[in-house]
């Protein structure tokens, strides 16, 4: 079993713990000094409450409340912050990952009272950090993830076999991992409306490895996604699009992973002419999904298919090793904590920030 604990309004808790007087005060932590020039990157539950969000530029959250409070973010404080909640949970003995710098994984395995487990892990982060943070338990990480979601703050939601279908279909599909942006769109357009249109869909997309967006097996230490279009495209730009969604997807396993691919895949189904695979291995390994999204690009190239019509596709990251990378400098910690809020960004805000103009072309 997987809980996964997402800290409620990361940046603005803590914010708020360091200067007692932000407390119970709508307040933006913005991503830049200029508090009038800058984009909201965490709110207060307090300014929540009055319609300000992440992602929104500052100007709009003040006029929206010209009393709000600002801090411009300090990045190494939240960095420290998490460091040290990490730690506190190494305590309890499991399996712990990072998810992103507010959000950890912990394979519970079998633990009988995963209820209790959670209640006592809650007050811990409490009585040592004053900020609070909900929790998801469910089978896999997709669906814990999508658990810690769906009552912040502050809260606990279990998925189980028994509410399954209930909860899913209570829930809107883009509050699954991913879905909150364009993808999102994309697919409500096609008339998926909640996580359980999502899951009849994609069935593949809260299995245990997700993935109709399917997991490639991981038979040889990779991991892939594919995607299967409603009817065959030809649009080559409708195509990189899902090659975009699919490289996000595949770099941001990779990144929660720590693990770097040197080989990159692409396979293609064209009803007239069957399967193509491809792959291609690169000197220097890569978890960017930027990178990873290039390289596919340059594989799909090469394959000399003019204009194919295209039903199916998969990217898949193989060849895998351990990011050895150690950020040690307080200069690289915050490139990493970026590349980190970008996931998080990603999974919570939707894909905007990350594929602007390319996913609305998906649209067209
Ligand atoms: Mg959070």
């Amino acid at each position: 079993m997987i809980i996964h604990i997402d800290m409620d309004a990361f940046f603005a808790s803590i914010e708020q713990v360091i200067n007692p007087r932000l407390k119970g005060r709508p307040l933006i932590v913005g991503s830049r000094a200029h508090k009038m020039r800058t984009v909201v990157c965490a709110a207060s539950y307090e300014a929540k409450a009055l319609g300000i969000h992440s992602g929104m530029p500052s100007e709009d959250a003040f006029g929206i409340c010209p009393n709000l409070e600002f801090v411009a973010a300090d990045q190494a404080k939240y960095i420290w912050t998490s460091e040290q909640i990490f730690e506190l949970l190494k305590g309890w003995g499991f399996v712990l990952n990072y998810a992103s710098i507010d959000e950890f994984q912990m394979d519970i395995l079998e633990h009988p009272e995963p209820l209790k487990l959670v209640a006592q892990i809650q007050e811990q982060i409490y009585a040592n950090f004053n900020i609070t943070a909900s929790v998801g338990i469910a089978k896999n990480w997709l669906l814990a993830k999508l658990a810690s979601k769906i009552n912040k703050p502050n809260s606990v939601t279990l998925i189980n076999e028994a509410n399954f279908k209930d909860i899913l279909s209570a829930t809107p599909l883009t509050k699954a991992c991913g879905m909150a942006g364009k993808t999102g769109q994309v697919l409500m357009a096609q008339g998926l409306k909640t996580c359980w249109d999502l899951y009849l869909n994609l069935p593949g997309f809260f299995a245990e490895n997700p993935g109709k967006f399917e997991d490639i097996p991981e038979k040889s230490k990779s991991i892939g996604h594919s995607y299967t279009l409603p009817r065959a495209q030809t649009n080559p730009r409708f195509i990189s699009a899902w090659i975009r969604v699919l490289s996000e997807m595949v770099g941001e396993r990779l990144r929660q992973k720590n693990l770097v691919a040197k080989t990159i895949q692409l396979w293609l189904n064209i009803p007239e002419k069957g399967d193509f695979l491809a792959q291609k291995t690169f000197a220097i390994a890569a978890n960017d999904s930027y990178e990873i999204y290039l390289r596919t690009l340059k594989i799909m190239t090469g394959m000399a298919q003019k204009r194919p019509k295209i039903r199916a596709l998969g990217v898949t990251a193989s060849h895998l090793s351990p990011q050895e990378y150690l950020p040690l400098l307080i200069e690289e910690k915050r490139r990493e904590a970026l590349v980190k809020a970008i996931d998080k960004i990603n999974c919570r805000f939707g894909d905007n920030s990350i594929f602007p103009a390319q996913v609305i072309l998906t649209r067209k």
